[in-house]
C-alpha cells in the first residue's frame, strides 16, 4: 500500500514535483491548496490562486504589482 503522496509533475522543469500551499484567510479559515509551488529550487515555478484568479511566476520575480 503506497501512502505516498503523488504530486503532478512541474511542467516547467519537468524535474520538480507541484506541491500544494494552504494559507489562512482573515477570519482564520483554512484556505487549502492556495497556491503551489515546484520543488526544484532552481525552477521555483509557483502558481497562486486569489479569488478565484490563477496567477503564474517564479519565486524571487514579482507578479506585478
Ligand atoms: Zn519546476
Amino acid at each position: 500500500m503506497a501512502d505516498e503522496h503523488e504530486w503532478p509533475e512541474c511542467t516547467q522543469c519537468e524535474k520538480g514535483q507541484l506541491l500544494p500551499l494552504s494559507d489562512y484567510g482573515p477570519d482564520g479559515a483554512a484556505v487549502t491548496y492556495k497556491a503551489w509551488s515546484c520543488t526544484n529550487p532552481q525552477c521555483g515555478f509557483v502558481i497562486r490562486i486569489h479569488k478565484g484568479d490563477v496567477t503564474y511566476g517564479r519565486a524571487g520575480s514579482q507578479l506585478g504589482k
